[in-house]
């Protein structure tokens, strides 16, 4: 599958930069996400999150360095169809009319419309696509009748459906309430069983944490920190000890600490302990 000549990296970014206009907000940014990693990225607001990972979509500039597929440098709009995106507070406007498997099918063929015909096995995609978010029983109904949560999920199976090779969710869990936030981990896991590579934009690592398998913190558009979910909690008791002895502190770029699920023995279980 991967046909890579440069190593097994699904998404390779080397030096890369991204801004708007001509003014480059992430700067200098080496990534090398390997297929079934979940790499959570962290960082303060306006550290360029949303940025990078918009920039990774096509959506804003790219404005140097390089961004690698499968080992083929990114060119064109096309080249990006292989990443699936759930976009940030993102919700479904009530003005919508349409079916929860309507929106969905957009997913499998967003060029053609709502009304195009689709195959039997684009419709079998679709079912499965609602299917792993949990959403197979409400798919015929009217999709601004769904809570918040459940918007969220139809946004992620509409990105599944167009079996992306890489699946990037800008803050995922925000904006709904922490029950939903455990229905929505429960739907990642599903996802990282079948191997499925992600990104994960967030800063509620809690709800998320047994899901994660890499940590990158981005602070002022650059990369400060990119290993696992174990080290980075090691490094957060260091700066909080840090902290204590009044040493320079990285509060501000952490998540804030949330109750741990019954029942998550993953491996950040510890994170956020002092
Ligand atoms: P984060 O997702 O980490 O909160 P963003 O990527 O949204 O950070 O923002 C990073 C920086 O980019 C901020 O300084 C913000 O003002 C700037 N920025 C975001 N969107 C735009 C835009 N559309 N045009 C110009 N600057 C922007």
């Amino acid at each position: 599958m991967s046909g890579s000549s440069s190593g097994s990296g699904i998404l390779q970014l080397q030096g890369a930069s991204f801004g708007y206009a001509d003014r480059a907000v992430v700067r200098g940014v080496d990534l090398d996400v390997e297929p079934g990693e979940v790499v959570a990225l962290l960082g303060p607001n306006g550290s360029g999150k949303s940025t990078l990972v918009r920039g990774l979509l096509g959506l804003n500039e790219h404005l140097g360095g390089s961004v690698r597929l499968f080992g083929t440098e990114v060119e064109r709009l096309r080249d990006r169809y292989r990443l699936g995106y759930v976009p940030q507070r993102h919700t479904l406007s009530a003005s919508v009319r349409a079916t929860v498997e309507e929106i969905v099918a957009i997913g499998r063929l967003p060029h053609q419309g709502w009304f195009a015909r689709r195959s039997r096995a684009d419709q079998q995609i679709v079912r499965e696509s609602l299917e792993l978010v949990g959403l197979s029983d409400r798919a015929q109904e009217d999709v601004s009748t769904l809570s918040g949560g459940q918007q969220r999920r139809v946004l992620i199976a509409r990105a599944l459906a167009a079996q992306p090779d890489v699946l990037i969710m800008d803050e995922p869990t925000a904006g709904i309430d922490e029950a939903s936030q455990y229905v929505l981990a429960d739907v990642l896991h599903r996802l990282v069983a079948r191997g499925t590579t992600m990104l994960i934009v967030t800063h509620e690592l809690a709800a998320l944490r047994d899901v994660v398998s890499r940590i990158v913190v981005l602070t002022s558009g650059r990369v400060i920190f990119d290993d696992t979910p174990a080290a980075y909690a090691e490094r957060r008791a260091a700066d909080e000890l840090a902290h204590t002895h009044g040493g320079h502190h990285h509060d501000d770029e952490l998540p804030a600490r949330r109750p741990t699920p019954t029942g998550a023995h993953g491996p950040v279980d510890h994170l956020g302990a002092p």
